[in-house]
């Protein structure tokens, strides 16, 4: 059975229903599989006969241990739904120009990627926590900077067994964000405005996180709290699926022979989806490259480049903002890959950057971060010339996001002259961002623009019906207009919760 390990402790072993349930390690540490389940080439075909539920199915199978087949078959069926993504296929391919393809991940009901991993964790979630604590409903906590508050309120609404607060700086977030949480649907969900930053929402739920009273308090009330962030493994497994099933894709459509390597771009933040990918490629995806593209805060870029991280520099906020990042959490999954599982050594790297802001990996594991990876950067001038060109030259309108890695592949390969079959991760419908890609594409200001003018701009640029998920936000009644003060979080809690 597939269990699951602390990337700082190595006698740490627990199922994959703790490690959902759990989300990080006791240690610091997260959780990892205890090994990568290896797709044959017959496994490859079934899976390219499949669909995605089918596929998702599958590959799911193989990491989630104690979950009985019937269960994870429940979870992928009441994810990935017409209901909830706009296409069939769940995760299109695009043809950008011969041999380039962008893997549309933003069908889901908020439009971005995040859905694809948060339409599914809500259920396995509730599984996990079935088994590790019967009966509890699970109450997740969530401080968000815009996209992650909104998928995950989308994912867990009306999801039995579980309730979401969310809290967002008042200032923090952009005016489509807002109006998104604001107008949010569902029972079981509840939002507020925090006066301060984001760092003040973070701090503010982290303290009541890690109080012992509340957790007590909770208790009492048979609830119990787990977080639905991207360090949690029942975020990162299903992004896994999408990169193997696109390969299939390829496959299918006689694009590529099986077998036939491919690069993979990521546009990257946190770390969490091109490390998915470097599993896809671990399980037997043939992978020649996969290209980490950053914003101007290339923390990334440089590690990539010379084994140095360094997190002591200027944080730059971009019109890319969902990788406006500067510690990649993430990254320690693939140090414990890449030192063969060495739980001191990344415990010594994690230390330093604890107390340091940087790290610096011995030579192997540089070798190995240069054998997988290809890293570059763009700032928002590239970004804004990238959406203007792509617009241009293949008539195709791109998020923020997506232009960075469009940008950082086309630096691959001038650099590289490397002309394989490419599959760009496309993480954000244009929509979302329709004030930067109107502004681009035209070179003007639209800072000050009504968002429903900027949408309708678009959609005539586009040739293209914007999706219902944005057109219907300006008709929905607003439910959610409370702020409060981050002292005042925990009042909030329980008085939404009805446990004071
Ligand atoms: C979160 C996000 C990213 C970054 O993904 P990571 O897994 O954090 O690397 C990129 N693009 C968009 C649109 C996102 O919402």
């Amino acid at each position: 059975m597939m269990n699951y390990k602390s990337t700082r402790n190595n006698d740490v072993t627990v199922t994959a229903s703790v490690a959902i349930s759990r989300g990080i390690s006791e240690d610091g540490g997260l959780f990892v599989p205890e090994s990568m389940p290896w797709l044959s080439y017959t496994d490859l075909k079934i899976l390219t006969d499949s669909d995605y539920v089918a596929r998702a199915n599958d590959i799911l199978s193989r990491f989630l241990g104690d979950f009985t087949p019937g269960e994870v078959l429940n979870c992928v069926s009441q994810a990935y739904t017409r209901e909830k993504f706009e296409t069939e296929s769940i995760a299109p391919l695009y043809e950008l120009e011969p041999g380039v393809y962008l893997l549309e991940l933003w069908h889901g009901p908020t439009c971005a990627f995040k859905d694809m991993a948060l339409q599914l964790l809500p259920h396995l979630l509730s599984v996990s926590v079935e088994k590790a604590e019967p009966g509890k409903t699970v109450v997740i906590l969530v401080a968000t900077s815009g996209d992650t508050g909104k998928a995950a309120l989308e994912g867990f609404r009306d999801v039995p067994g579980t309730r979401i607060l969310v809290f967002y700086p008042e200032q923090g977030v952009s005016p489509l964000q807002k109006l998104q949480m604001a107008t949010q649907e569902g029972e079981n969900v509840y939002v507020s405005a925090i006066r301060g930053n984001f760092d003040d929402a973070q701090a503010g739920v982290k303290a009541v996180f890690t109080d012992t009273a509340v957790k007590q308090k909770l208790a009492e009330h048979n609830m119990v709290f787990s977080s639905a962030n991207s360090i949690n493994w029942g975020r990162l497994v299903p992004q896994i699926v999408y990169y193997i099933s696109s390969y299939c894709d390829l496959i299918k459509n006689n694009r590529i022979s099986a077998g036939e390597h491919i690069n993979i771009v990521v546009p990257t933040g946190n770390f969490g989806n091109i490390l998915a990918a470097y599993y896809a490629k671990k399980m037997g995806i043939p992978i020649n490259k996969l290209i980490c593209a950053s914003n101007a805060n290339n923390v990334l870029t440089e590690f990539l480049q010379t084994g140095v991280y360094d997190r002591n520099r200027p944080f730059y906020t971009t019109i890319s903002p969902s990788m406006d990042i500067l510690i990649s959490s993430n990254l320690e999954r693939l140090l414990y890959d890449l030192s063969a599982c060495d739980d001191k050594q990344v415990r010594g790297y994690m230390d330093s950057l604890a107390k340091t802001g940087r790290y610096e990996v011995d030579e192997a594991i540089k070798k190995s971060l240069q054998e997988h990876f290809w890293a570059s950067y763009c700032d928002d001038d590239g970004t804004r010339s990238t959406i203007r060109e792509t617009y241009a030259k293949n008539a195709c309108v791109t998020d923020p996001h997506t232009a960075v890695a469009l940008n950082v592949y086309r630096q691959y390969r001038e650099k590289t002259g490397d002309e394989a079959k490419t599959i760009i991760a496309s993480t954000a419908s244009a929509y979302k961002f329709a004030g930067d890609v109107v502004g681009a594409i035209r070179s003007e200001q639209t800072a000050n623009a009504d968002q429903r003018t900027l949408v309708g701009e678009l959609s005539k640029l586009s040739l293209s019906k914007p999706p219902k998920q944005i057109s219907s936000l300006f008709e929905k009644p607003v439910r959610f207009e409370g702020v409060c003060d981050k002292e005042g979080m925990q009042q909030t809690i329980f008085t939404v919760l009805g446990i004071d």
